[in-house]
């Protein structure tokens, strides 16, 4: 630049000459051009008249290719933030100076963030009107600032990974037009997996998918390898390119240089990759911007796992990886919405094993679980790609098979039962798994995924109560009946709440002397609101079900021994009251101990009480259970076998029970007049009973013809309508006062 076109400047020092000697204004140019920044004076007429070195060095434009121009012209181009020249006009008028930051573009196209501070000139410096502007580059401080924000809102906006990830190529891209970028991430298997590459063809992001890192897998996988940045100059000769070099070859790139991603651990996840069309090097901009761009990654794709994980816990059943039924229904809500759409049918499955708490409880729970994950297996084995499946609870399992109508669910059914009796090894034993399936359409059986699950779970009790390993359709019948039992449980809930239940007594008599009373049997009766009696063979199964039993046999046990209190009180010589126990009953530890504390309330003592148990009790061969009936043994309770002759018991290991009396099931008195095996049996039941020293009850004695046999024959103690109902207190009151006083 001539040295006349630098414009009289201020001089060193206050009160200085107006005009600088040719040497100290040389020396002043040197300062200038020293300078980092870009300066540039502008007269009057805007044009300008000055810039430095530094100017050059920052926008690329030689001081020739400027002088005389506007500054607005050669830097303020289309891609100005808007209205920013007008702006900084205005301000320069009303204020004498401004400051502004900016993103303007060198020669070659490069951005340059700046912060510019324009000042008025005098007639001193540059001349009235005229202006004195110093440039900052904040490039790297800027693109820093803007990445960082960029992609951190992207974040907080949940944005997927992928688009964060191409938000940050396209940034670098943006800040760097030289560089094409890609972010590869490392999965726990150590393959790369693309997440954002929007330069590089799909075809080739295809390809690199899956590659597993190693010490001569391009750049990426060697970075990753490596946990080192890793530069290849020149594509066309590294061998660490070998095996790659082919599939980048109509790229044009000549250079890459990747950087490995690594977590808060130190452990690579991803790569951060630059590729030019150049032999180079990358410059101090493009490691500024590989440092913001790996943290940047790695903070998103650590986030990424995260949320990934938590989904995973929320979502999904950490037994067998199975979506959990918060999952199912969310997905299932989207499948249901497009069968709608397309108007097309559905089926959901309802799954549950047969005798899984037996496998549970004899095999131990590592073989139930890895009979729960065989299962999952061979359930998702049978899925199309638009079917879902979930693991609802325990043993249950759910699928909806999309696109599916009747005939096809039942055969999907089928070949379920089919796949699940395929036999399967669980530690240390072989084990066929059994299921039952319960099967509910869309949308004839229901609209919605809850009422689906509902009725299919309907059909899928139905089929486990009429045969193990089937499959059911859902029928409103059967709708309408579990509604019933719904209803029927609630108000057996609310009425044992209310101690709405009563006692009935059936008299039980000695055969030789029939108003001579052995004891009484208690049995409950509910008398409903609305649908009036209610029988226990309705009311005790859903009691049994719906957890209730021992609630309402510690109820009768108390009721019972309230009632025998009274009687002995008021002088009636009461034997023995018989109770009915629940098999459930004796899975509670301290079941023995409530019943002698129920007596003890009632100054009553042991042999005052019959248990009546089945012999699914006897059976039983869970250690509460035997605890329970031993306790109960020790302690001098006398039990009796209800219904004896219906189970699997058999006669010959009778001897070996704590059990002092036989109640011979009503079908076998039923059947003594008309059938001589129901005779030979009771026979052999008498009289091996008698020489256990066993009393046998003959229950459902109604006529007089039954009573001459079993007398005939020895039995020693009837029940039945012949002698007498079950009936309330007052009215066997009644019976008790018209018969001679009980005594043996
Ligand atoms: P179960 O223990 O076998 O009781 C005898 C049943 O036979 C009673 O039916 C009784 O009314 C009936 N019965 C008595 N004599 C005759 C007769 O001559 N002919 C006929 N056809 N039936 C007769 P109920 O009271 O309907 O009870 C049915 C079952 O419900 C009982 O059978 C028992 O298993 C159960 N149950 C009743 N009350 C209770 C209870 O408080 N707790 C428990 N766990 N079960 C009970
Ligand atoms: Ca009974
Ligand atoms: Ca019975």
């Amino acid at each position: 630049m001539p040295a006349s076109d630098l414009p009289n400047a201020a001089g060193p020092g206050p009160g200085s000459p107006a005009t600088l000697t040719t040497l100290q204004e040389q020396a002043m140019r040197n300062a200038l051009d020293a300078s980092d920044n870009a300066i540039v004076m502008s007269n009057t007429d805007r044009r300008v008249v000055y810039v430095n070195a530094g100017f050059t060095r920052l926008f690329g434009y030689p001081a020739y290719e400027v002088l005389g121009k506007r500054l607005s012209e050669t830097l303020f181009d289309a891609r100005a933030e808007p209205g920013i020249l007008d702006y900084i006009r205005h301000t320069i008028e009303t204020e004498g100076k401004a400051r502004v930051e900016t993103l303007l573009y060198g020669k070659t196209g490069q951005p340059r963030w700046v912060s510019m501070v324009i000042n008025a000139s005098d007639a001193n410096v540059g001349g009235t009107g005229g202006t004195i502007t110093v440039l900052t580059d904040i490039t790297l401080t800027k693109m820093h600032e803007v990445l960082q924000k960029r992609v951190l809102e992207g974040m907080v906006n949940e944005l997927p990974l992928t688009e964060l990830m191409t938000l940050v190529c396209r940034e670098v891209e943006r800040i760097a037009p030289e560089v094409t970028a890609s972010i590869l991430a490392v999965d726990d298997a150590g393959c790369l997996r693309p997440l954002a590459a929007p330069g590089l063809s799909p075809e080739i992001c295809e390809k690199i998918n899956g590659v597993r890192m190693g010490p001569f897998t391009g750049s990426c996988g060697t970075a990753a390898f490596r946990g080192q940045p890793v530069l290849t100059t020149d594509i066309a000769t590294d061998p660490l390119w070998d095996n790659y070099r082919a599939l980048f070859a109509s790229t044009g790139f000549k250079a890459c240089w990747s950087s490995p991603i690594m977590d808060h651990r130190g452990k690579v996840i991803g790569t951060f990759a630059f590729y030019f069309r150049e032999n180079r090097e990358p410059d101090e901009l493009h490691r500024r911007l590989v440092d913001v761009g790996l943290h940047l990654c790695a903070l998103a794709i650590e986030r990424a796992t995260a949320a990934a994980r938590i989904h995973q816990l929320a979502f999904f059943d950490g037994l067998t990886g199975l979506p959990n039924r918060s999952m199912l229904r969310s997905s299932a809500g989207r499948a249901l919405e497009s069968l709608y759409q397309d108007k097309r049918p559905g089926a959901l499955l309802f799954i549950n094993l047969d005798r899984f708490k037996q496998v549970n409880d004899t095999l131990g729970h590592a073989a139930g679980d890895a009979l729960l994950c065989e299962v999952a297996t061979r359930l998702t084995q049978a899925l199309r790609a638009r079917d879902l499946i979930g693991r609802l609870s325990g043993d249950e399992f759910a699928l909806l098979l999309s696109e599916c109508a009747t005939g096809d669910a039942i055969h999907a059914a089928q070949r379920i039962l089919d796949d699940l009796a395929r036999p399967m090894r669980l530690p240390g034993h072989e084990y066929i798994a059994q299921a039952s399936v319960g099967i509910a359409m869309y949308p004839d059986d229901g609209t919605t995924i809850d009422t689906l699950l509902r009725h299919a779970d309907q059909a899928m009790n139905q089929a486990k109560s009429e045969q193990r390993h089937s499959l059911q359709l859902f029928s409103p019948e059967m709708n309408r009946r579990a509604q019933e039992r719904a209803r029927l449980e609630r108000d057996l809930r609310h009425a044992l709440a209310e101690r709405r239940l009563t006692l009935h007594y059936q008299p039980q008599v000695l055969s030789t002397s029939p108003r001579t009373l052995h004891g009484v049997e208690a049995l409950a009766r509910w008398n409903h609101p609305e649908r009036g009696a209610v029988p226990p063979s309705q009311f005790i199964p859903v009691a049994e079900e719906a957890g209730l039993i021992h609630e309402l046999t510690l109820w009768v046990l108390e009721e019972a021994c309230t009632q025998l209190a009274l009687w002995r009180a008021s002088g009636r010589d009461v034997r023995a009251v018989a109770v009915n126990l629940s098999g459930h009953s004796f899975h509670h530890p301290e079941f023995a101990q409530q019943i002698s504390d129920t007596l003890a309330r009632h100054q009553l003592h042991a042999g005052d009480l019959m248990l009546e148990i089945t012999e699914s009790v006897m059976m039983d061969a869970r250690a509460e259970t035997r605890a329970n009936i031993a306790a109960l043994h020790s302690k001098g309770f006398k039990l009796s076998l209800d219904d004896f002759g219906t189970g699997y018991s058999s006669l010959s290991y009778l001897h070996r029970l704590p059990i002092s009396e036989l109640k011979l099931d009503m079908a076998f008195v039923r059947d003594l007049t008309n059938s001589s095996t129901a005779r030979a049996l009771t026979v052999s039941v008498l009289s091996i009973a008698h020489s256990l020293e066993m009393v046998v009850v003959a229950e459902g004695v109604e006529t007089a013809g039954q009573q001459q046999w079993l007398q005939a024959h020895g039995c020693p103690v009837m029940q039945g309508f012949l002698f007498g109902h079950p009936m309330p207190p007052g009215e066997l009151e009644a019976w008790l006062d018209a018969a001679p006083r009980s005594g043996r």
